[in-house]
Parts: structure tokens; sequence; C-alpha cells
């Protein structure tokens, strides 16, 4: 015997565009019915799904924001739930605007309506990264939670399971939701519920407290209907509506409907709280941006930028200054026993000049370097660097440059400690060839990390009270060389028009230990193996270049003699209470000797032969035949300055009792004064890039014309440059 089927009436209800329709067509296929209500326009449309004992009977009412009278729409969908009854109400919700969506589902429930809600659109809320927590959410509005992708027919099986679990359950008529409206609004309303109450007042159809608020409301559709039920009661309600609606315009300036919304959204943002989670991405790019209204900003972005790279250097020095003692400390002992162990004599000198002082010279930064590149590491995987190229974005395109640009400017050594190599290489990331050209060319003007070392020494010596911001002036000074020079080049040999900026920012983020372990530990050993391959062969190069040819034989045979003489005095020495002055001025004068006879062997060697061939222009800019001699070397590799400046002085300097370092054989020497060294910081800061970075130009720009170019101009322009702070300096001081 066949049972009949029961039949169950579901209202799909729901804001316009949630997916309504979508999901009535995924429930009831082909077998729909459309029509129209009793005596309006508006479309009724219903259908069917069977299952073995239930009919499920869906009926799609129009869309609606809301349940008041406002429109046909809105009264029709709230008259089907109140006059037709039907068994459930599906409200389907956007559940990526699950706070605006909410509003509908509240009515429902305050309407006392059996509720079912279709979180839809799922596939969005995951897509924007955000999780729901949907069984709180039950919890907390009393009703039951379905997710669903209409779209995709997801969802449907566990709606029509739930609709069926929740009918031959039989609840009963739940009561209808409570929400607070209030001091002001709330005592009214409940005066109201209990008038209606008393008389009986439509409670056959309405909830009572629901009625309250209607009138409250001004819904034009129930009074009238209240009207002519009940003339009186309807005007006790009307007049308490009256009074409460004066009362809220003198003391809080609006109407009782908008202070009903507030609490509503209010209600429903309390609802939500910890429904709705932001995964932890979104939470991040959320953070950042509250994080980038500071650190972005026009005035205070800018302002803790500059701040940021001056504690860069700060801790830099600080920090680096311990084991950067340590190692000079080392390698200087290390070179004084050579010298002591081994015999006199060309090998004696190739170890302790050649190859430890040169060494030793570069070795000596490592420590300095890694505190470097370990901040540096720290801004790039923090997130940070890319909001200093967003900031700058502006000043660049200025000078002609890209927002892109600062990548190249930066890996160069615009925070200083980078290497013009991979600089140029970076600048592959910039579309417009003038632009790249650009940056290719006066990214070498960056404090690279060979460059450093040198800056590092000048400051140390010559400004040692203001380390810190000898340093930020100089990449300062290197910046602004960069950005003008590019603003020359792309008014006259690489004109053209600019290219829009467009850069992600990537959210912040706490680098790890680990990240920023490998990074800086790469740059470093990227510089220690440079150091220990090209700067060792250049070094002893260069050692070679300033030890052959050797002096000719009677001129060493004139210093011999001169010695000789000397040691001759020291032994006829009286032995009355004179003799410490005389030893003294006799050591003295034996020093002397020693110093002028390793002067003119470097002087005549082949190295020694360029420095003085140049001598005559580069003392426009104060350089020697010393400096000389350590800038074109420092062309090769501009780690070698240091070490040719270390040889050199080593060479020149045979004193036993001198401090070993090459710091404090430059403090010794009166040639070496502040106008020097800032001429020297300058000319090493502009001239040609090193070859390995020509090469890379040569790459990256296509042709060696431009790598030519930036050797022949980088170095006129240096030159120019530092005679002109150099003559300056030198009418001031
Ligand atoms: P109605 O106004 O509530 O009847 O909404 P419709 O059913 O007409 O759907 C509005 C739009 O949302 C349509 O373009 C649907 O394809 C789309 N839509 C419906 N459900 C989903 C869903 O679950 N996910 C996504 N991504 N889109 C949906
Ligand atoms: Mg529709």
């Amino acid at each position: 015997m066949k049972t009949p089927k029961s039949k169950i009436t579901i209202a799909l209800t729901g804001n316009p565009n949630s997916g309504k329709t979508t999901l009535f067509n995924a429930l009831t296929g082909s077998r729909q019915h459309v029509g129209n209500y009793p005596g309006i326009t508006v479309e009724k449309k219903e259908g069917y799904f069977e299952t073995a004992q239930h009919v499920l009977h869906f009926v799609d009412l129009p869309g609606t924001y809301s349940l008041t009278a406002y429109s046909q729409e809105e009264l029709v969908a709230r008259n089907y739930m109140i006059r037709e009854k039907p068994d459930l109400v599906v409200d389907v919700v956007n559940s990526a605007s699950l706070e605006r969506n909410l509003y509908l589902a509240l009515q429902i429930l305050e309407l006392g309506a059996p509720l079912i809600l279709a979180l839809n659109m799922m596939d969005e809320v995951r897509k924007k990264g955000m999780t729901l927590d949907t069984l709180l959410l039950e919890q907390r509005m009393g009703c039951r939670v379905v997710e669903t992708v209409a779209r995709q027919g997801k969802g449907k099986q566990e709606l029509i399971e739930t609709i069926i679990s929740l009918r031959t359950r039989k609840d009963e008529r739940r009561s209808p939701l409570r929400i607070s409206y209030g001091p002001d609004l709330d005592p009214v309303l409940n005066e109201m519920a209990a008038i209606i109450q008393e008389t009986g007042f439509m409670t056959d159809t309405y909830p009572a407290r629901w009625l309250a608020l209607k009138y409250l409301e001004s819904d034009e559709q129930i009074i009238s209907e209240g009207r002519e039920r009940s003339l009186e009661t309807s005007n006790r309600l009307e007049g308490a509506a009256n009074d409460v609606a004066e009362h809220c315009m003198k003391t809080l300036k609006t109407y009782p409907e908008a202070i009903i919304a507030d609490y509503r959204y209010g209600f429903i943002s309390s609802l939500l709280k910890d429904v709705v989670t932001r995964d932890q991405q979104r939470q991040r790019i959320e953070m950042s941006d509250q994080v980038d209204k500071f650190l972005t900003h026009r005035m205070l972005g800018p302002l803790f930028m500059i701040f940021v790279l001056y504690m860069v250097y700060s801790l830099t020095f600080l920090v680096g200054d311990i084991p950067l003692s340590l190692i000079e400390d080392f390698f200087g002992w290390l070179g004084d026993a050579v010298r002591a162990v081994m015999p006199d004599g060309l090998l004696q000198s190739l170890l302790a000049s050649g190859i430890i002082d040169g060494v030793g010279a570069v070795l000596s930064f490592v420590p300095l370097l890694m505190i470097i590149f370990f901040c540096i590491a720290f801004l790039e995987d923090s997130g940070y660097m890319a909001r200093v190229a967003y900031m700058l974005d502006r000043v660049f395109s200025y000078f002609g440059l890209h927002g892109c640009s600062i990548m190249p400017f930066i890996v160069s050594g615009g925070i200083a400690g980078g290497c013009a190599v991979p600089g140029i290489m970076a600048a592959r990331t910039l579309r417009s060839p003038r632009e790249k050209l650009a940056t290719i060319l006066t990214a070498p003007f960056m404090t690279c990390g060979a460059k450093l070392p040198v800056f590092l020494l000048l400051a140390a010596i010559f400004f040692p009270a203001n380390q810190a911001l000898a340093l930020f002036m100089i990449t300062v000074l290197a910046w602004a060389s960069a950005l003008l020079v590019s603003k020359l080049l792309r008014s006259t040999i690489i004109r053209g028009p600019a290219t829009p900026f467009v850069m992600e920012l990537p959210p912040y983020r706490l680098p790890t230990l680990r990240g920023l372990m490998i990074h800086t530990w790469e740059r470093t050993w990227q510089y220690i193996k440079k150091a220990g391959t090209i700067i060792l062969a250049i070094s002893i190069l260069i050692w070679a270049a300033m030890t052959f040819p050797q002096l000719p034989e009677e001129r060493l045979a004139y210093y011999d003699s001169q010695s000789v003489i000397l040691e001759g005095d020291l032994a006829s020495l009286p032995g009355d209470s004179d003799v410490n002055e005389k030893m003294d001025e006799i050591l003295s004068q034996r020093e002397q000797i020693e110093f002028s006879l390793a002067g003119e062997q470097l002087a005549y060697s082949y190295a020694g032969r360029t420095g003085t061939f140049l001598e005559p222009v580069s003392s426009w800019a104060g350089f020697d035949w010393r400096i000389n001699i350590a800038l074109v070397g420092g062309f090769a590799a501009k780690e070698v300055i240091i070490s040719t400046l270390g040889t050199a002085y080593s060479l020149g300097a045979v004193d036993e009792d001198d401090p070993v370092s090459l710091a404090g054989r430059i403090q010794q020497d009166p040639d070496w004064d502040t106008k020097r060294a800032v001429s020297l910081i300058i000319f090493v800061m502009l001239y040609a890039p090193c070859f390995v970075a020509v090469v890379a130009i040569a790459r990256e720009s296509g042709s060696w014309k431009w790598a030519g170019f930036a050797m022949v101009f980088n170095t006129v322009f240096a030159f120019g440059f530092s005679t002109a702070v150099y003559q300056t300096l030198k009418f001031f001081i």
C-alpha cells in the first residue's frame, strides 16, 4: 500500500543577487511554474522536488533587503511568510557580505518564521581568504545554517536533508527573536506589546512585539490594516509611536526607524564576532594596510625611512667595531710574526706585504659588512624595502627613472654594502630601455660593499666623532649624484618619455632568523670569495708592480753605506750622560734612511712610475702617487683600493713600532688631511666601475659603447668633482 507523500512548502527569500533563483533552479530543475501574485504584477515562481516520502514545494519570493512595506516586493515577501505560513523559510544569503545580508534574516527571525540560512557563494568567501564558523553562527542565530554554492549545485543535498529533518521533527513554531532597541525604544515597545496582547489586536496574524515595531517604523500597510481592525487600539498605538518619535527627534535628532536599523546592525555585528575570520594571509594584508598608513604616509613615511637607514649605519658601527679591531689586530700580528721569523728578502716581503696585508685589510671588514647585509636582509624580508621603493617613485620619475630603479640602486649599494654587478643585473625588471640604461649607468655610483671599506676607513680616521653621520652623508651624496646624472643623461643622450609605476606591496612579515642568516651569509661569502681570489691575485700583482724593477746596485750600495756609517756612530757612543739623547738621534736618522730607501724603491717600481706620472694631474684633487696606484688597482676591483694602500704603506714605512693597521699609518702621515679624505671619498664614489661591473653594463645595455662610456664619463666626472671640492676646501682650510 502506498502512503501519500507529505508536502512541505518552503519559501526562498533573500537579497537580490544572492543566488536565490540559481538555487531554486538547482533544486527544482524543470518542474517550475511561473505565475503572478494575486492582484499585482510581481512574478511568483513555484517548483517541486520529490523524495521517497516528501514533496518539497519551493516558492521563489521576490528579492528584498528588508521586510518593511517600502516596496511591493517587500510586501509580497512579508505577506507570503505571514499569511501563507510556509513550513520553512530558506533565506539565501551572499556569505561574502554577511553583515548586510543578515539584516533580512534577522527580521524573519523577529517574525518568528522557521528559518534555514543558506550560506550561498561560499566559493567567493574562500576566494577572498575568509572562513566562516558555521556552527557558531548556528548557535548565535538559533537556526540551522547550510553552506551552498548554488552555481555548482553544492550543498543542495544537505539543504534538502535539513528541510526534511526540520519538518519531520514537527518543531512547533519558535518564539520570535527579541532584539533590544535601546533605552529609548524598549520601554515603549514593551508598553505597546502589552496593549496589543491585552486587546488581542491582530495577534492571530502577527507577533505582538513585531506589530509594535511596525508601528514605530510607521509601516503604512500594518497601520491601515490595524485601523480597520480596531481604530481605538490603533490610535493608542499610533499615539505612543508618535510620542516616542517626537522624543527621539528632540533628543537624538533622528527617527525611530533609524534607531531600529542601528540596533539591528549592532546586533548583527556582535552576532558575527569571531564568526567571520580572515585567514592569516588576509589578516596580514589588512595589518599591512594599517601599518602602511603610517609607514608610507606622505610626511611620516620618508622621515621613518631616513630614520631606518640611519639606524642601520649606527648599528653597523656600534656592533661592528668590536670584531673589526680584533681582526685588524690579528692580521697586524701575523704580518709582524712573518717579518720577525722569516729572513729579510723578496719572499718575506711577498708574504707580509703582498698577501697578509692585502687579504687582511679586506677580511677585516667582513664583520661590518655582515651586519649591514643582515640589516638589508631584514628590510627586504620584512617587506619594508618595497615601501621604500614605493615612496621614492615620485622622486625617481622626476629624475627620468622608474620606481623599479630602486632595486638596482639598492642592490648596488643604495643602502651601503651592495654590489653594482647584481645591481645592474636587477635592472632587468625595467621595461623601458631608456630608464633601464639610465639606471644601469648611475647605479655604480652607489656605495657598494667594496667601496664601503674605503669610506669606513676614512670616516673612522677623519670623522671619528661622527662616523655614522659621515657614512650617511656619503650615501646621500651617492644618491644625489646618481639622480642628478640620471636626470642629465635622460635629458640629453637618452631622452624619452617615462613609463608608469606598477609594483605590488607585499604584506609585512616578520623575517625568520634562518632566512636572514642565509641572506647575510650568501652576500658575505660572495665578498670573501672575491677577496680570496681576484683580490689576492691582484694584490700580488700590485705587490710585484711595486717591488720590480728593484733599485740599481749603486743606490742600494749608497743606502748600505749610510747605514754602516750610522752603525759605526752607534758603536762609538761614549758612555757619558748624553748617551740617550745621542742614541735617539742616530736611531731616528737610521729610520729616515730606511724610509727613504723604501720610498725610492717604490717610486722606482712600475707602479710608482705610473703613480708619479699621473701625480701632476691627480694632485689637483689632492692625490699623490700612492693613492694613484691604489685607484688604478681599484679599477680591477674596488676591494683592492684598501689592500693596495696597505701594501704601499708597509713598503714605505718600515718602523717596527708603527701601528700595523693602515689607519694608523694614514693617521700619522702629515700629507693626509680632511680635504684629501673628502676628495678621495668623492672620487672613489664616482669613478669608473670595477671591470666586472663594466662587463655587466656591456651585457645589460647590449653594447660595449655604454661600458666604455661608463668608464670614461664616470672617471672624468669624478675627477672634476673631486678637484672642485678639494680646491674649494683648500681655500677654506
Ligand atoms: P537572485 O537575484 O537572488 O535570484 O540571484 P541569481 O540566482 O540571479 O544569481 C545572481 C548571480 O550570482 C548570478 O550571476 C549567479 O550565477 C551568481 N551565483 C549564484 N550562486 C552563486 C554561488 O554560489 N557562487 C557564485 N560565485 N556565484 C553565484
Ligand atoms: Mg532571482
